[in-house]
């Protein structure tokens, strides 16, 4: 089944359940300036569940436009590792706003994938929240799944609710349980079940998130039942995708074969297993809707991690042995693929790719140089070492390379990079420049009327309030 077809499906089976078929929302949130980007299908329905927004309908549906860079999720550093991250991806949702509950949410998930989708039955696990007996009944009672394959989750890290099937929003305010669907893809691929030590290979991948909000959480830890308690589920398309076709990574399903091949004629790089290749296939999908939604790069803010996500591409690029533009040139070829189903993407194609090759033009200028650098200071550390914060700042002052891009290199040959010495040096150089007056530094933004503050990695404020992102399941 092709990818196209699993997207309909899935919202012709849920709005055959009386859901009205939303949207997606842009990747920047516009409800809430304390979220870096959208991170799941449940952004847009933020205020519904806090109750401060009302819609006319209380059960929809969508597939939305994702990204898990920079922010509370953070998929970029998994990129080219794993076989089920991206930057960018859709999630397939389903939302009762105090409608139907638990019971619904579980058996339409199990009825979508085992009818539907045609998923064998005994390829699938479930996992409920350590306390949730009402959960666990349905999988066991309801549905049928042998009890050896619905596992108990919530081993009360941090706090009594803390747990990686217990989903929270924020410290206080509407929380609850989650049930999680599980694809053990065979025991030829490395991995364990979720909750053993091997839960993070490749074999059980978590493919649905069905949240069931019922609590709100109260400052001191405690929590009360919702008068209203609400659904929020979601799915990775590509990874339902990655089953249906049969294969067992995300970068192998149809659209990914056809975006690799299109880096591999770009680069050069007949080697169509290079993970240099999954990593440019996915960053020109996160690249090319950030700057559909209007994310231009900058130094700053959300434009900083665009920048960020493109030179990482170029870099890959660089090693596959490219020495001029090649990324932007992939723009048509995501259109080939994506631009049916997201018509603002076709309509922008020129403006992206433009947008690209102007930014590869630039940094094609100094990579050479950075690298040669990087290069010759890694040769020089005793294997496992760790390359010098005021390195790794030269790379980022002098030759445009993000940290996360030189850490990138060095995981790549293990080594890794003194972080906390590149913070310093930063910080240093902040503090001679204020001090000698030369320049006032302009780390504020205006984007899109919100002030954004870019003070590192993981202290970004706009508009004054820390971003936090939205906790989904303390994963
Ligand atoms: P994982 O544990 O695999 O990182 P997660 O628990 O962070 O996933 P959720 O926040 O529960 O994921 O999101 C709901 C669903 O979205 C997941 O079950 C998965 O199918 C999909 N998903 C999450 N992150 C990614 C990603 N980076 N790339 C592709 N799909 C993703
Ligand atoms: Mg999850
Ligand atoms: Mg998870
Ligand atoms: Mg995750």
């Amino acid at each position: 089944m092709q990818v196209a077809d699993i997207r309909s499906k899935f919202l012709e089976f849920f709005e055959q359940k009386g859901h009205t078929i939303v949207r997606s929302s842009p990747l920047v949130p516009g409800n809430d300036p304390t979220l870096m980007f959208t991170n799941s299908g449940m952004v847009q329905f933020k205020d519904v569940f806090l109750g401060t927004d009302k819609r006319p309908y209380n059960r929809a549906t969508s597939v939305q436009a994702c990204l898990r860079a920079g922010g509370k999720h953070n998929d970029l550093e998994n990129v080219g590792y794993t076989a089920r991250h991206h930057t960018f991806f859709e999630m397939l949702g389903n939302w009762s706003f105090g409608d139907y509950f638990k019971r619904e949410s579980l058996k339409w998930a199990w009825e979508l994938l085992t009818v539907v989708y045609g998923l064998p039955a005994d390829k699938l696990l479930a996992t409920v929240y350590m306390e949730d007996d009402e959960a666990y009944d349905i999988w066991t009672k309801d549905i049928g799944l042998p009890p050896e394959r619905v596992i108990r989750i919530g081993d009360n890290k941090g706090g009594r609710y803390m747990s990686d099937n217990f989903w929270m929003m924020a410290d206080t305010g509407p929380c609850g349980p989650c049930s999680e669907i599980f694809y053990d893809h065979g025991d030829h691929i490395w991995g364990g079940p979720p909750g053993s030590p091997e839960e993070d290979g490749d074999r059980f991948i978590e493919i649905w998130n069905n949240v069931f909000m019922q609590f709100n959480m109260l400052a001191d830890g405690s929590v009360e039942p919702l008068p209203a308690p609400c659904v929020d589920t979601g799915m990775g398309l590509e990874r339902l995708a990655a089953i249906l076709q049969h294969v067992h990574s995300n970068y192998e399903i149809d659209l990914f074969a056809n975006l690799i091949k299109a880096a591999s004629r770009e680069t050069g790089c007949t080697d169509l297993k290079n993970p240099s290749l999954n990593v440019i296939a996915d960053h020109i999908r996160a690249c090319s809707f950030l700057i559909v939604d209007g994310v231009i790069p900058s130094n700053e803010g959300r434009g900083y991690v665009l920048r960020r996500i493109i030179r990482r591409a170029i870099r890959h690029g660089y090693k596959l042995g490219c020495r001029k533009p090649f990324f932007s040139k992939l723009v048509k070829d995501l259109v080939k693929e994506m631009g049916a189903a997201y018509p603002d993407l076709a309509a922008k194609e020129a403006i992206v790719t433009q947008t690209l090759y102007t930014e590869e033009e630039r940094f094609f200028e100094t990579i050479a140089n950075g690298m040669d650098i990087l290069d010759a200071e890694l040769a020089a550390l005793p294997a496992g070492g760790t390359l010098s914060g005021d390195v790794a700042f030269k790379l980022h002052d002098t030759f445009g390379f993000p940290l996360d891009l030189t850490a990138d290199v060095c995981r790549e040959r293990d080594f890794t990079v003194d972080e906390a010495g590149f913070d310093t040096a930063m910080n240093a150089q902040k503090d001679a420049s204020r001090a000698a007056g030369k320049f006032k530094m302009n780390a504020s933004i205006s984007y899109d009327g919100a002030k954004t503050d870019f003070q590192g990695y993981s202290h970004l404020t706009i508009d004054g309030a820390k971003v936090t992102g939205i906790y989904i399941d303390g994963v």
